[in-house]
Order: structure tokens, then C-alpha cells, then sequence
């Protein structure tokens, strides 16, 4: 993973780059840098590169997670319950729109291979399904401890009795005659680059080269069942509202026997009654009594982590704020521990016991000669 390039950088961009940015610098890129045009031997590899750098930045949601986890983010989470992977195939229809402009709009492009079987064209090759979004309350102190959730989800998987052929058996499948069990027919046609030989589709068998005979009772012929799953969702310590988990392969169904999309889960973080999140470090506000303030006390100061010991120390201003050292949360990124700051707030009595106003009044007295007020008058000038 070390080795895995920036993504901006593979698209010679900064970090803020625009939409329209990065799609000019990879229509650039990649029509430098396509096989058909480039026959350098370290084109595809880069063609493949640019691409995979364009699937992720052109996307809001794929490109929100990058950039706050980088690649690691790409390929799940440090901890996860194993239900994360990298991103698999590429997005077809990205790649479509892109050729079909800068070749003319030409249809059906065919001629290179994105990853998917040999030479299939565009609409009968494997695609990756849509990603599902969805979002997801939390507790703060299960973001700060990070949580594993279960949740039911209906997905839509592979037929395990025809594996996804959807016949009843191995002999139900035949080859099209129409084709030959090319899935394909071939045309000529002008393109900018030439006369090429243009593969549409086989009307046929749609593509798939095969006919089927007697269709599997387990799918009904359609190669996938929808199931109801429980998974797992792990969440990492130190997310926060608005951040992004990933579950690979539960999105939408892949077509022609492409791999599914993803699940993204939006996690919301509902607010706790005393600790607020700033960044990495959290804040709570604790009451102290003014004769706590001015002599200095000890207290167990609740954190995310159980009660601290904090010295409160003598003259301690209302407003002021103490820091413990990493009891904040972790970045989700570094894994370092931020800190909790503790605002005092300085409780004045507005009842006080018949002794302890007699002890106020000493204190009146004792201190009459350097009022606070008449040094700021004789400043007040
Ligand atoms: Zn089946
Ligand atoms: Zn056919």
C-alpha cells in the first residue's frame, strides 16, 4: 500500500481541486495515455492508474473518504470485522460518458479491456453495481471508543446452485447460434482514429453469447437471489458526524456478473449532555464553588475514559481552562490521542447560611482597603 501514489498527484493536481479540474486533467491523461493511441509499454498500467485516481476524486462521497483517510480509507479500516476491500472494478459508465465524448460519441466502444473478461464490449462487459448510501446515529462515547453495530440489510448475491448462470444445469446452456457465442456482431465504422470495426450486440442473446434451455428454480433464471443479511459495522474510534464507513459489495447488484456496489454508511454523532467536540479534543464545563476558585482544590473530573483526579489550582479564574492530556479522541488518521480541556465555571452563592455570610463579612472588611473596584476606578481616569 506504501507504494500506492497520491491520487492527486497522479492526476497532477492540489488537494482543492475543482470537479472541472479534475475532469480536464483526466481527459487529458487519459487520452495521452490510452492503449489504443499510446503504445508505450508502461501505458496500460498508467492508463489504469489515472483512472482508478478519477473513480475516487470524481465521486463526492469516494472522494470525501480519501481525503480523510487516504488510502487506508480506501481499503477499510484499520480493526474493521473484515468487511472491507478495496474499490474493485471501475466505473463503467464514468468511462463511457468520457470516451464517448472524446471519440465522437461513438457507441460501444470496444477494443481495450477495463478489468473485466477479454474483449467484451461495453454493455456486456462485467460492471461493479451502484454504491447505497445510507446513514447511521451513534452514541458519543461509542464514536469516541469507536463500536461494533449490527444491522439487517437485503442484498442481492450470486445464485450458489447455477452460480450465477442461471440455468438449471450445465448442459441448459447453449451457444447462440445467432453469434456463435460471441455475444457479438461485427460492423465497420468511421471514428475520428479511422475506420475501426465496431462490435454491437448480439440482439439475441443479449450479449451473453449463450442461450439457456431450461432456466435454475432457485433463481428463476435470473442468476441472483435477493438475501436478508446481519452484518457486522465496524465503526472506528474517533469518527465523527458527517464521516463515512464503507461496507464492500453491499451495494447494488454488479452487471453481468460484475462484483456489487458498495454501502456507505453517514454516521451522525448524537450530541452528549456535558462533552462537546472540538477537532480531536473535548470540552466539558465543570461548577466549582468561588472558595474552591480562590484556595485551590482537587476533583474527579468525568472524562471519556472515567473519572480523572485534576488539580484546580489556588486563584483559579471563572473561564478558565485546564487541559488533560490525551483523554480527547483519537485521530482517525494518526491514531494520536487529543486532549480534554476542562472549563472552570465559578459558582457564586445566592444563599448563603447565617455563618457563612458572617465569614463573607470578615472577608469584606479584611479586604476594604485594596478593593478590586476603587483600583479600577483610580485606573479609570
Ligand atoms: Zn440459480
Ligand atoms: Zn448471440
Amino acid at each position: 500500500m506504501a507504494d500506492k501514489r497520491d491520487y492527486y498527484d497522479v492526476l497532477g493536481l492540489k488537494k482543492g481541486a475543482s470537479e472541472d479540474e479534475i475532469k480536464k486533467a483526466y481527459r487529458k491523461l487519459a487520452k495521452q495515455y490510452h492503449p489504443d493511441v499510446n503504445k508505450s509499454p508502461d501505458a496500460e498500467a498508467k492508463f489504469k492508474e489515472i483512472n482508478e485516481a478519477y473513480e475516487v476524486l470524481s465521486d463526492p462521497q469516494k472522494r470525501q473518504t480519501y481525503d480523510q483517510f487516504g488510502h487506508a480509507g480506501m481499503d477499510g479500516f484499520a480493526g474493521g470485522g473484515g468487511g472491507f476491500s478495496g474499490f474493485g472494478g471501475m466505473d463503467m459508465d464514468d468511462l463511457g460518458d468520457i470516451f464517448s465524448s472524446f471519440m465522437g460519441g461513438m457507441g460501444g466502444f470496444s477494443g481495450f479491456n477495463f478489468g473485466g473478461s477479454s474483449s467484451s464490449s461495453r454493455r456486456t462487459a462485467p460492471s461493479k453495481g451502484d454504491n447505497r448510501y445510507m446513514s447511521m446515529e451513534i452514541d458519543f462515547l461509542d464514536a469516541v471508543h469507536g463500536v461494533d453495530k449490527l444491522i439487517n440489510i437485503s442484498v442481492d448475491k450470486k445464485c450458489e446452485h447455477c452460480d450465477g448462470s442461471g440455468a438449471a444445469s450445465k448442459s441448459d446452456i447453449e451457444t447462440c447460434s445467432s453469434c456463435k457465442g460471441s455475444g457479438r456482431v461485427i460492423r465497420q465504422t468511421r471514428t475520428p482514429f479511422g475506420v475501426v470495426q465496431q462490435q454491437s450486440i448480439c440482439p439475441d442473446c443479449r450479449g451473453t453469447g449463450k442461450r439457456i434451455k431450461k432456466i435454475c428454480p432457485y433463481c428463476n433464471g435470473q442468476g441472483y437471489n435477493s438475501v436478508k443479511e446481519q452484518v457486522e459495522v465496524t465503526i472506528p474510534a474517533g469518527i465523527g458526524t458527517g464521516q463515512q464507513v464503507r461496507l464492500s459489495g453491499y451495494g447494488e447488484r454488479g452487471e453481468n456478473g460484475g462484483p456489487n456496489g458498495d454501502l456507505y454508511i453517514e454516521i451522525i454523532v448524537r450530541p452528549h449532555k456535558f462533552f462537546r467536540r472540538d477537532g480531536n479534543n473535548i470540552h466539558i464545563t465543570v461548577p466549582i464553588s468561588a472558595v474552591d476558585a480562590t484556595l485551590g482544590t482537587s476533583v474527579d473530573v468525568p472524562t471519556a475514559y472515567g473519572d480523572v483526579e485534576l488539580k484546580i489550582p489556588a486563584g483559579t479564574q471563572p473561564g478558565q481552562q485546564l487541559r488533560i492530556k490525551g483523554y480527547g479522541i483519537k485521530d482517525l488518521r494518526t491514531k494520536n490521542l487529543g486532549d480534554q480541556y476542562v472549563e472552570i465555571q465559578v459558582e457564586i452563592p445566592k444563599k448563603l447560611s447565617r455563618e457563612e455570610k458572617e465569614l463573607y463579612e470578615k472577608l469584606s472588611v479584611n479586604r476594604k482597603k485594596e478593593s478590586v473596584f476603587e483600583k479600577f476606578k483610580k485606573s479609570f481616569k
